[in-house]
C-alpha cells in the first residue's frame, strides 16, 4: 500500500491536529500516520515561512518521505513510519474481524442472502483484466438480478419462521438508561449489550452507589 502511494494520498488530506472522527480521515491508513507526519513536518518546518502550518513544499515533502520509505537505514523517522505501518495492519485485521462478524450476523440471524466476490487473484496479480472478470462482472450480475427481482437480499418466502421472528424483533427498541439512554435494536443486540463489559461495569457502579432501583 505504501509502495502504491498510500502516504502521498494521506499527505494530500493531511492537516495538523485534524478531527479524525469525521470524513475521509476516519479511514484506516490515515490517522495512523499522524504521529509520524506531525513530528516530521514540525522538525522540518522553516522558521520564516509565509504559509501557515504546512510550510514544507508538498512535492519536496513527498520526495523526502519516499526516501525514508526506501532507505534501508534504521533511524527515528524509519522507526516512527514502521510503527505507523504496523498500526495500519493491526487496525485492518481488527476491521476485517468486525466486518466478518457483522456479515455472519446478517446471514445467520437475519437470513440475508449475502453474495461474496473474491478479489484475491486480482490483488495478487495487479492486473486490471482479472479485476474485470473476477470482481466487476459478478458484481454487475448480482446487482442486475437484485434490480430485476430474480434474487433478493431481503427475507424471501422460504425464510424460516425463526428468521421472520428475528426480523420482526429488529423493530423492538430497548433503551438502556444506565448507558446514557443507548438505543438497542432487537433482543439479540440488547442481550449482547447486557453481557458487554461496559454495561455490566456501569450497572455495578450504579448498584454500589445505590442510584439504581431494580
Ligand atoms: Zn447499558
Amino acid at each position: 500500500m505504501v509502495d502504491a502511494g498510500l502516504l502521498k494520498e494521506v499527505l494530500d488530506i493531511y492537516t495538523m491536529n485534524a478531527d479524525y472522527t469525521k470524513g475521509l480521515r476516519q479511514a484506516i491508513g490515515v490517522r495512523e500516520f499522524e504521529p509520524f507526519l506531525r513530528c516530521y513536518i514540525m522538525e522540518h518546518q522553516k522558521p520564516c515561512s509565509e504559509s501557515h502550518g504546512q510550510t514544507l513544499n508538498d512535492q519536496i515533502l513527498k520526495q523526502n518521505i519516499q526516501h525514508i520509505v526506501d532507505s534501508p537505514d534504521d533511524n527515528e523517522w524509519k522507526a516512527l513510519l514502521t510503527e505507523a505501518i504496523q498500526q495500519v495492519k493491526l487496525n485492518t485485521r481488527r476491521l476485517v474481524r468486525r466486518q466478518r462478524r457483522r456479515l455472519n450476523r446478517l446471514q445467520m440471524l437475519y437470513g440475508w442472502n449475502i453474495h461474496y466476490v473474491d478479489a484475491t487473484k486480482s490483488i495478487i496479480s495487479g492486473a486490471d483484466d482479472i479485476w474485470a472478470v473476477e470482481v466487476v462482472k459478478p458484481s454487475v450480475r448480482i446487482i442486475k438480478s437484485f434490480l430485476t427481482g430474480e434474487s433478493s437480499t431481503e427475507i424471501g418466502s422460504n425464510a424460516s419462521e425463526e428468521t421472520k421472528m428475528i426480523q420482526k424483533d429488529l423493530w423492538t427498541q430497548h433503551v438502556c438508561e444506565a448507558c446514557g439512554n443507548k438505543v438497542l435494536r432487537g433482543t439479540h443486540e440488547w442481550e449482547q449489550h447486557r453481557q458487554g463489559r461496559g454495561h455490566r461495569k456501569r450497572i455495578s457502579r450504579l448498584k454500589k452507589s445505590g442510584s439504581l432501583c431494580l
